[in-house]
């Protein structure tokens, strides 16, 4: 085990890396994990199938009743493709997730959405009302790993939320705004590639799956600055979550199974008022020195655009299960804007908030997949440093 090079403030926030790496080992991480287990967080509501607005040419998002991470069939890896030999079926093989137990029990709607506002997010693209088209999945059964997606529509993708939507900052040169929306983009993609790197198809052969510290060095380590945006996306969606807490305390977590949205309810409790949390710092984030200057409501319609374009090129993602995490991801992190501005000042009542159940489902979720990538970097950061850091690049 070598030393964690990531110590002292994480910028723009008020927490230190050991702090942080404490209190999510011991109280977030644990908490999160099982919450999104829960009846209400792991049914997420989204329009899978879709017209990317940009590419008409991509042809990528035209598969409506292809089950989550069906990718096209250029995406995956070979021994997806082939007939299985070794005794199981090509059912057994094809994209466990994507079995009909994985598209879920429609049912839920009128349940679950019972009591829960449906109202437009200014921040993302998607329009919630349109039930039509939505489908549920079930994200236990379809987890962020790796799925072979790659090459110039990967690229593109994010090629075009950098560069068109919030280029890389130098600093000094950027108001903080800009920034802001560029280290969130930019922590959200280094946590997508932990996951890929956690859960690889190493072996195409064998269908082995496990880690690949490689991409994990290559990826993520070897750029402390994408490990700095993914603890500072963490803290501002943290934020997020305790800046709602009157709000998500009292909200309505009713499935129908009373002992599970009792633990629901218990865990939510647990989790926005936490004691260590608190303890450590109250405001992981200082949402309130932003848009002050003049030009600041401007700014804010047009960061506000700028995220939703990111939110729009989501339908653009070619693989169906990348689509998914990255259509749930943006939109937690929509959510996370929308209570850190659309609210003033810290103490401000949170009254006037509202969120869809859509929306917290993806805000916790987002919230979880960070502090698993948070901690697996904690973890295996530094043993992986040791042995790639000492590999000396050829010129
Ligand atoms: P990419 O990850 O494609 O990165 C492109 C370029 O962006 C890099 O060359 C670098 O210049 C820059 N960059 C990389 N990381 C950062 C960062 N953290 N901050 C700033 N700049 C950075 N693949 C899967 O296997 N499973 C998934 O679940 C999955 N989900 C995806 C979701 C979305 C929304 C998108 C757009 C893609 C997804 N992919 C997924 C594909 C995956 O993200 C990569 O694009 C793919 O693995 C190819 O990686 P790459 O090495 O070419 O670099």
């Amino acid at each position: 085990q070598g030393q964690n090079k990531y110590t002292g403030m994480i910028e723009d926030c008020c927490y230190d890396y050991e702090v942080i790496d404490s209190i999510n080992g011991e109280v977030l991480h644990p908490l999160l994990q099982e919450l999104v287990t829960t009846s209400f967080f792991r049914y997420f509501k989204v329009k899978l199938w879709c017209d990317c607005p940009f590419w008409p040419d991509d042809g990528m998002c035209r598969l409506r009743d292809c089950s989550v991470c069906e990718c096209p069939e250029n995406e995956f890896p070979e021994t997806f493709k082939k007939p299985w030999t070794n005794g199981l079926s090509p059912d057994d093989l094809v994209c466990q997730e994507g079995k009909p137990q994985s598209t879920v029990d429609r049912t839920l709607d009128s349940r679950a959405f019972r009591d829960w506002i449906v109202a437009d997010n200014p921040w993302t693209n998607d329009d919630e009302t349109d039930n039509g088209e939505m489908t549920y999945v079930n994200l236990q059964l379809n987890p962020e790993r790796f799925t072979g997606y790659t090459g110039p529509s990967a690229r593109r993708i994010w090629d075009a939320v950098y560069s068109e939507n919030c280029p890389r900052y130098s600093s000094g040169e950027i108001c903080p705004e800009k920034k802001v929306l560029y280290k969130l983009i930019s922590g959200l993609h280094t946590s997508i590639t932990i996951h890929i790197a956690s859960d690889y198809l190493l072996d195409e052969t064998t269908n082995q799956w496990g880690e690949n510290v490689e991409i994990l060095y290559q990826r993520v380590l070897k750029y402390p600055d994408r490990v700095q945006n993914l603890y500072f996306t963490f803290l501002f969606v943290l934020r997020a979550v305790t800046k709602a807490a009157d709000y998500l305390e009292l909200a309505e977590y009713d499935t129908g199974n009373h002992s599970e949205d009792l633990k629901t309810q218990s865990l939510m409790k647990q989790l926005l008022y936490s004691h260590k949390l608190q303890a450590a710092c109250p405001l992981p984030f200082d949402e309130a020195k932003l848009w002050q200057g003049q030009s600041g409501p401007q700014l804010k319609q047009q960061i506000q655009k700028q995220f939703r374009n990111i939110s729009a090129l989501m339908d653009c993602v070619g693989c169906e299960k990348c689509r998914l995490w990255g259509k749930l991801q943006v939109l937690g992190l929509g959510t996370a804007l929308k209570i850190l501005f659309s609210i003033d000042g810290h103490n401000s009542p949170v009254q006037h908030l509202q969120l869809q159940r859509n929306e917290v489902i993806a805000l916790l979720n987002l919230l979880n997949r960070l502090s698993e990538s948070v901690k697996y970097v904690h973890e295996k950061g530094p043993s992986v440093e040791k042995i790639f850091g000492q590999v000396t690049e050829p010129a």
